[in-house]
């Protein structure tokens, strides 16, 4: 086992792409954390003997290191928690369009690239959260109802910078236009009961702690605090029953354009669609399996179903930097 490890220790990535370890290895970046991950990956190891090792960091610096790298990555599979990354990662060159047969059988459409690029493989609802001490469910409608001066002082925020609400905006954007998006965005902004949070947990825990509210979060955060605390004093609310749906966002992944074992890794991504994978991922972060053929988990299951918006997943990329521009000219820091 030490040789075996410092054997591995001693090797170059580049070697990692070596004919040697060509049948039984592929090799991941992931933006996804360990434990969200790693039980998918040990169960395909479980499964097929093929190894799967990964290195986890944020985004950008992942699709930084896979240009840099060009044909010499050692990668051959990109995990990203948002679909505005995955079709940056496209755009610039380092996926490779795939044809499966399989993951078009059970990842509707609109959850993936139209060129074959990437996929969806978990999604998450971004959705409205209000406080129930202060909030009655049916003073709430839609995302844009947020804007109206009900809310003034009420209303809490994630960061602009964070990549979910870059596209969140950018759905707006598709629906409504600009100068009507900037309009709600400003309305949301005169809103803010206190500044921008940096993640959605605390901003949950503002809504608890009553500095606020309402506020938009995705379902796992909220997920994960009414589990550590039940007697949470917010819940959930599914706005726009009554037009486009609720804004969901994706998890998902693509082969990179020089992926050392390209074959195995599609192999892997096919996996990650089927019903063993997309149980896990469900499970283990609370999200809505991608594959319409598999049930969320009972706690999941239990928040009800919604109706969620329809827009390609390729629109949170292609209008992302116009809702960057957009948000800041709204104001929202
Ligand atoms: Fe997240």
């Amino acid at each position: 086992m030490r040789l075996h490890q410092t054997l591995l220790a001693s090797l170059t990535l580049s070697a990692l792409s070596m004919p040697l370890f060509a049948a039984d290895e592929v090799v991941v970046y992931t933006a996804r954390i360990d434990e969200l991950i790693k039980p998918a990956f040990d169960a395909y190891t479980a499964k097929t003997g093929v190894k799967v090792k990964f290195i986890t960091d944020k985004e950008a610096p992942l699709m930084a290191r896979l240009q840099a790298e060009g044909a010499n990555t050692p990668a051959d599979l990109l995990i990203t928690v948002d679909a505005g990354n995955l079709w940056q990662a496209e755009q610039m060159g380092i996926l490779k369009p795939l044809q499966s047969a399989v993951i078009e059988q059970n990842i509707p459409s609109q959850y993936r690239s139209s060129t074959g690029s990437w996929t969806g493989l978990s999604l998450r609802a971004r959705t409205i959260v209000y406080s129930t001490e202060r909030v009655k469910p049916a003073e709430l409608s839609t995302y844009e109802a947020l804007a109206d001066s009900a809310w003034a002082s009420r209303l809490c925020l994630r960061t602009s910078k964070k990549v979910y609400n870059q596209s969140l905006t950018a759905t707006l954007i598709e629906t409504h236009g600009a100068a009507k998006t900037e309009t709600i965005l400003k309305g949301w902004v005169d809103n803010l009961a206190t500044d921008v949070f940096a993640d959605d947990t605390a901003l949950l825990q503002a809504i608890d702690a009553g500095q606020c509210d309402v506020g938009l979060v995705n379902t796992y955060y909220f997920a994960r605090l009414h589990k550590q605390d039940p007697d949470l004093k917010v819940k959930l609310f599914w706005p726009n029953q009554a037009d486009r749906g609720v804004h969901v966002n994706l998890s998902g992944a693509g082969v990179t354009k020089y992926a050392p074992h390209a074959a195995e890794a599609q192999k892997l991504l096919e996996w990650m669609t089927g019903p063993e994978a997309q149980n896990l991922f469900a499970d283990i972060n609370q999200e809505f399996p991608a594959n319409p053929a598999i049930k969320p988990s009972a706690e999941v299951a239990a928040w009800g179903s919604f109706k969620a918006d329809s827009v390609p997943m390729e629109v949170a990329g292609k209008r992302q930097v116009e809702a960057i521009k957009l948000m800041d000219r709204a104001g929202w820091n």
